[in-house]
């Protein structure tokens, strides 16, 4: 809210005005329209008192500080996105006799879209006569393509190289992010944005449903860190956001309103999922509904032709490069590096500090029961799974800086 200061009481902003006098008005859109009039958007001058001095009339907002350094760090993980420049795959396909079922590819959003993508990976395999699926990986994608054949009356059995907390899904931030890392916009098609936003809705309804103490889904305040004020990109008829309809709307908190050192901090609420308590529950309830975990690695699609299932569904990720020559497929190297947990901090960032030229991506802090997360890396075509020095130095150190300059000084 915005107050007049040296003003009569009985004059206010136009944003004032507006919600004073339209009780239905909503609490969003007021927050949103008064904190950009205290930025000197749309702010109506009182005419007895054309230059009236403006401050933050909400009262600020106290979050606990991160205590960021170098000596809370507990772990560093690496992980390789699946990523393709054209989207995940998602088809049938034709092995020997078997029906075979492509679910892969789903680079820095996999932890996001798998219930989607899953569901209808099954309804490709409800079209067989069989009951009977093999899935084909144990990660994130895996694992929810064999809850939604479940779901829908399979019996089914994983076979994978590696499961849980040992795959790329383990190594994830992972917040809902259905759009990161994905697909290079110009490579969009129709028939592809179809598949994507019909997978995006599925798994957004889903995870919601998942939010609660048992499955590690829950919702935080996400905080995006910003020196100014953008209207969000919606994208152009022919390529709308891929965001669109998939995030709750941003709350604007300007200068005085929020403990951070950046002018603005748009607050927003979003889905957080906590890998290994999530993960580990997958794989309980694939189980508990008569699933079977095979470990075994494939080499060929030949030998995936000898197993007894007649339906195949490939989950395997960046495997799939190798077992089915995808060369399409790349990784998107990305590095976390966690610090000890801290009971009175549940919220995200993004950003807070300038960007570093060159850095691969910008920088975020997730709060979460295994530790304070510090992502911001995402290296093309990097193979290795030794952490980089570098990348670490300028995700740690920035962090650092960002809550360091936190009002309300270090806990
Ligand atoms: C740092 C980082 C941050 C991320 N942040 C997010 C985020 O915020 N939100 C989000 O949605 N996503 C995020 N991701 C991306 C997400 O983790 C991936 O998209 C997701 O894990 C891919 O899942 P998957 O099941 O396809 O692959 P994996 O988890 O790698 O599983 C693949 C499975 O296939 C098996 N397999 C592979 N080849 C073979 C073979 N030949 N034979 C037998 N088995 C085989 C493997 O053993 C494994 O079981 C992040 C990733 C990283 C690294």
């Amino acid at each position: 809210m915005i107050a007049v200061l040296g003003a009569p009481c009985s004059v206010r902003s136009r944003a004032e005005s507006r919600a004073a006098y339209n009780p239905r008005m909503k609490r969003r859109t007021f927050l949103t329209t008064s904190s950009m009039a205290a930025v000197g958007f749309g702010v109506s001058a009182c005419s007895s008192n054309p230059k009236p001095a403006l401050v933050a009339r909400r009262p600020p907002l106290y979050l606990a500080p991160v205590k960021a350094s170098w000596d809370r760090i507990i772990r560093t993980t690496v992980g390789l996105r699946p990523h393709r420049d054209a989207g995940f795959v998602l088809k049938p396909d034709k092995l020997g006799d078997k029906l075979l079922v492509h679910n892969y590819g789903h680079g820095g959003a996999g932890m996001s879209l798998a219930w989607g993508t899953g569901l209808m990976a099954a309804e490709f395999a409800t079209e067989h006569q069989s009951r009977q699926a093999a899935v084909i990986g144990c990660g994130s994608v895996g694992l929810t393509c064999a809850r939604q054949l479940q779901r829908r009356g399979f019996e089914v059995t994983i076979y994978a190289l590696a499961v849980p907390p040992n795959v790329t899904s383990n190594m994830s931030l992972a917040g809902f992010t259905p759009e990161s890392g994905l697909v290079v916009a110009e490579q969009r098609t129709p028939q592809w944005d179809a598949q994507y936003r019909r997978a995006a809705d599925i798994s957004y309804r889903q995870l919601q449903l998942l939010a609660g103490p048992h499955f590690g889904v829950s919702w935080l305040d996400n905080y995006s860190l910003v020196e100014e004020l953008r209207p969000p990109n919606p994208g152009t008829p022919e390529r709308p956001s891929l965001m669109a309809g998939l995030a709750v709307g941003q709350d604007v908190l300007g200068p005085g309103e929020h403990p951070f050192a950046t002018k603005y901090a748009l607050r927003s609420p979003q889905i957080r999922i906590e890998p290994s308590i999530y993960l580990e529950n997958l794989v309980r309830d694939f189980q508990l509904w008569g699933g079977r975990i095979v470990i075994r690695k494939f080499e060929t699609p030949r030998e995936l032709a000898t197993l007894r299932e007649p339906i195949v569904i490939n989950c395997t990720g960046l495997g799939a490069k190798d077992l089915f020559g995808d060369q399409e497929l790349v990784p998107l190297k990305g590095q976390l590096t966690v610090m000890a947990p801290q009971s009175d901090v549940n919220y995200h960032t993004n950003g807070g500090v300038p960007p570093v030229p060159g850095a691969s991506l910008g920088i975020h802090m997730m709060a979460r029961n295994d530790g304070i997360i510090l992502g911001g890396t995402s290296q093309r075509g990097v193979w290795t799974l030794e952490p980089d020095e570098v990348e670490r130095k300028r995700v740690v150190d920035s962090h650092i800086a960002v809550f360091a300059a936190m009002k309300g000084g270090r806990a």
